[in-house]
């Protein structure tokens, strides 16, 4: 067993756009790392980039990077890392993960932070089976999210890589830890519905006010200007 350092937390997503279930999971992550005993180095949000050759489905990578800002803002302890913007192209985390190692050397934890659904959805990310050499990941309960059964491989992994939260910092990676949180609903699916519709009481549900405020100001997911305050 290997000295305990420091985790660096990456949680990648569109955050299209960020909503309180984004930052709530973020927040109850570190604290029951924290309360772990762990020591958390860096915890950042890590926008993936538009998706080269068409327009973005739902706000340009500009827009849901300022509503990151937005709702991170005051916030300890948080970062956002903008290389997938910069790279370009494709957003692949496992690409991003290689480069972060890259930084990190061979011997920091790196720790991927996902929601149950994008884990169901796991294996088909691009070289997924490489990721666990790269990363531990850190697999987080999702309610109201419409979830696959794992596939044998995904319960394999699980089955293999399984590890206790106490000892992420243990390792540089290739763990996999379940952590139940308490649930927060928001989808970035029912907030662009509910910006369309005006729906004020969902928006505010949830949205960090600035990111209402600015989602209204900029129209964007069809706001009405109206609804801007
Ligand atoms: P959409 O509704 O468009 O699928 P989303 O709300 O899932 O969007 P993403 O940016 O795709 O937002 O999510 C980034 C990461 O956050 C994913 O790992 C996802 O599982 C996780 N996540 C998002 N919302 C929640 C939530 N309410 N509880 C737990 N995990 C969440």
């Amino acid at each position: 067993m290997s000295a305990a350092r420091p985790l660096h937390m990456v949680y990648g997503g569109t955050f299209d756009p960020v909503h309180r279930g984004h930052t709530g999971i973020a927040r109850a992550a570190r604290d029951a790392l924290l309360a772990a005993d762990l020591e958390v180095a860096t915890f950042d949000f890590l926008p993936n980039a538009d998706p080269p050759h068409r327009a973005p489905p739902g706000a340009a990578a500009g827009h849901r990077v300022a509503m990151l800002w937005l709702a991170l803002a005051g916030e300890r302890g948080f970062g956002i890392d903008l290389r997938e913007l910069r790279r370009g192209g494709a957003s692949y985390m496992v690409d991003t993960l290689e480069e972060l190692r890259g930084e990190l050397g061979p011997e920091a934890p790196l720790v991927l932070l996902m929601g149950e659904d994008a884990w169901r959805g796991f294996d088909r990310w691009q070289r997924w089976q490489t990721i666990p050499r790269l990363a531990h990941l850190l697999v987080v309960n999702r309610p109201h999210a419409d979830l696959a059964d794992p596939s044998p491989a995904l319960a394999a992994l699980a089955r293999e890589h399984a590890l206790p939260l106490s000892q992420l910092a243990e390792s540089p990676a290739g763990g996999l830890c379940t952590l139940s949180l308490p649930p927060e609903a928001a989808s970035a699916t029912e907030v662009r519905a509910a910006v369309t519709l005006a729906d004020t009481a969902a928006i505010a549900a949830q949205l960090e006010p600035a990111v209402a405020a600015y989602i209204a100001r900029h129209g964007l997911y069809g706001a009405p200007a109206s609804a801007a305050s």
